[in-house]
């Protein structure tokens, strides 16, 4: 067993959170140290995809592998010529070349020292952080940031029975016709007409897909959250069924994709002498499942951050650091944020599949600017609760009442 040096920060994990934080932390010039399960040149099992403007803002729109400018949903019941009800977003959509946003990340964090470990425990003395790893390793630093996804055992939130996870079953592969056009994007394809009456009162399920040309497509059967998730067999059967129902068979199976992962997650107690980013800090979108743009873009103020409250004199314990980069990872803007996100989920998630195609469409009438930074968590609070009441005023009446949790389908 042995007492490895203190560092300024610890980062733990090496997902898209742990790389993005670390990079930052590093172009602070704060003294960085890592520990993984598993080395961090290992390729991310995940794709991440993400509306391409967001990484305009960044500059790094360099990093899509995939960009499509022809992106759609299909909002209607299928069951008649006005039934598809074709919604065209007109806003470039795009999937990370994986490798290349991994590698950039691992450029970035040049000189960090890895250690491949994996934590067991974590104690706090009065004045530093210990991490204990299964190996009897234990690592020290000032302050801990907890990048190991969104089961992290070692995060402190408020106990909460009923987080509603995304889940997810895709294929990527060859099919015997096309499941989406040429070069088409499609977002959500909520046509239900392949349901059976008993299926149209489950929890409902959309079509998320894509054409990867020469002839490969991603099709994947996705419930935006419920609890308890949709299975991945219901997923299965559902998007083997919705193909069929257009008379397309799976040719070949190239990559099958199992996604699982809560929605609404409590929000960290920001008391605690541990920090977190990414999915352990509960910083998934609560109403869309998407994150890498959050972390993109809140990574360099908590490193700005962290970095400012580590030259304090005299210096400050790993409970005072901690709590200033809660403040600013969660501020009390970005709680109430939250809070209207989530409350919107939860009224979705009493939608039946009527309702929450009706309410869709709505929301895709509000401007492209208006929805699209819904989506990415960009608008500020009060233009935000601009945007919830302009949806609630070019919403139906049904959607009215669910909305305000009157109607209970
Ligand atoms: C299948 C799927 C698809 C998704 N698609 C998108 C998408 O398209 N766009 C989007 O924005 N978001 C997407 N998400 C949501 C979210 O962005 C991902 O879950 C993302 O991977 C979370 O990043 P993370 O770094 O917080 O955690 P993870 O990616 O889960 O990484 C955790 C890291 O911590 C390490 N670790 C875990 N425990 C320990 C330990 N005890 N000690 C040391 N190391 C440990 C792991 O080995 C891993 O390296 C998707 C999620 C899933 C599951």
């Amino acid at each position: 067993m042995k007492l490895k040096k203190c560092s300024d920060v610890l980062v733990m994990g090496a997902g898209p959170a742990a790389l993005c934080i670390a990079s930052e932390l590093i172009e602070q010039g704060l003294n960085v140290s890592a520990l993984a399960s598993h080395s961090p040149e290992k390729p991310w099992p995940n794709t991440y995809g993400i509306w391409a403007e967001e990484l305009e803002s960044l500059g790094i729109a360099s990093l899509l592998g995939h960009r499509w400018k022809n992106t759609v949903s299909y909002f209607g019941d299928g069951q008649n010529n006005d039934g598809n009800h074709l919604v065209t977003h007109c806003f470039d959509y795009g999937l990370f070349d994986q490798a290349a946003f991994q590698n950039e990340l691992l450029k970035k964090c040049l000189g960090l020292e890895w250690s491949i470990e994996t934590a067991k425990n974590i104690r706090y003395t009065d004045e530093i952080t210990e991490v204990i790893c299964s190996s009897g390793n234990t690592y020290r630093a000032r302050v801990v940031i907890d990048a190991s996804g969104h089961r992290s055992p070692f995060i402190r939130r408020s106990y909460k029975e009923d987080v509603a996870q995304q889940s997810a079953y895709g294929i990527v592969g060859r099919f015997s016709c096309p499941p989406v056009d040429k070069d088409q994007f499609v977002l959500m394809d909520f046509r239900p007409d392949h349901l059976t009456n008993e299926q149209l009162k489950e929890p409902p399920t959309f079509l998320y897909a894509m054409d990867f040309g020469e002839g490969v497509f991603f099709v994947e059967e996705t419930s935006l959250a419920f609890s308890p998730p949709v299975s991945w067999n219901t997923l299965k059967e559902r998007l083997l069924a919705r193909l069929s129902s257009r008379g397309i068979k799976v040719l070949e199976v190239m990559h099958e994709e199992y996604c699982l992962f809560p929605m609404n997650l409590p929000l960290p107690d920001r008391n605690q002498a541990l920090l977190a980013f990414g999915g352990s800090a509960s910083m998934v979108h609560p109403a869309s499942g998407y994150m890498v743009g959050a972390l993109l873009r809140r990574s360099p103020s908590l490193a700005r951050q962290l970095s400012k409250s580590l030259s304090i004199d005299p210096p400050l314990d790993s409970k005072a650091l901690a709590k200033e980069g809660w403040r600013v990872l969660w501020s009390n803007e970005l709680i109430q944020r939250h809070r209207l996100y989530q409350f919107g989920l939860n009224r979705l998630m009493s939608f039946d599949e009527a309702l929450l195609r009706t309410f869709f469409a709505t929301f895709f009438k509000l401007s492209k600017k208006d929805w699209s930074r819904f989506l990415a968590n960009t608008l500020p609070l009060h233009e935000l609760i601009i945007v919830m009441l302009k949806l609630f005023t070019l919403a139906p009446l049904k959607i009215k009442l669910g909305m305000i949790g009157i109607v209970k389908n």
